[in-house]
């Protein structure tokens, strides 16, 4: 396992999640969430909601304008569709995460890819998996643009995406504080047709703390 040092005492949670399944948890406002990835340059997709209104939702496009910054880091608020701040980010050894890629879809697989493609699984399924079993409201119309934790993709001067190798590697791990009560759905990436994780999808582990 990892060299992350958190004290037992405090650890409420701690998974690994394989590559491909789902995770979704609440955390409690001023809760920690960790996100280490154990293997390196893998892509954890996330989705944040306000625990107790899941119309209040990570917004890509507030968060972008709040910080004046496409790049998620330290120090970043992740600002939600109604403008709570719903967490920050308080430590980052990866250094840059993306929120601008999207989620991996069954339509994403067939545009990317190939169109024989469509049916390989893909990160949206698993939100819609995890989102119907978790019930209370969540179905497949709460799913906005997400986060990619780990993942690199930078813009060109010229203004174009691009996608490439991670910066991440084994150990590397981003944490985050939320400023309120939050609802966390992960979807640990299963594609196996982007070279940015090398054609191999890896486990990733969360810890919360308090
Ligand atoms: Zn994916």
């Amino acid at each position: 396992m990892n060299k992350a040092v958190v004290d037992p005492v405090t650890v409420r949670h701690d998974t690994v999640i394989p590559a491909g399944e789902p995770w979704i948890h609440e955390l409690n406002q001023g809760q920690h969430l960790r996100i280490i990835d154990l293997e390196g340059n893998q892509a954890a997709d996330t989705l944040f909601y306000n625990a107790h209104d899941y119309s209040d939702r990570y917004s890509a496009q507030d968060t972008i304008r709040a910080q004046a910054n496409i790049y998620l880091t330290t120090g970043t608020k992740l600002i939600s569709s109604k403008g709570n701040v719903l967490l920050t980010i308080v430590g980052d050894t990866c250094g840059r995460h993306d929120t601008l890629g999207g989620a991996c879809a069954m339509e994403s697989n067939m545009v990317r890819y190939a169109i024989e493609k469509r049916h390989m699984h893909a990160c949206r399924q698993s939100f819609v998996k995890a989102a119907l079993a978790w019930g209370r409201g969540l179905e497949k119309r709460d799913l906005a643009p997400n986060i990619n934790f780990f993942m690199n993709v930078p813009v060109t001067p010229e203004g174009k995406l691009t996608f490439e190798d991670g910066v991440s590697g084994a150990g590397k791990y981003v944490e985050l504080q939320a400023e309120m009560d939050v609802l966390v759905l992960i979807s640990n990436c299963p594609q196996l047709n982007n070279p940015c994780n090398a054609y191999n999808p890896t486990p990733i582990r969360v810890l919360v703390f308090d």
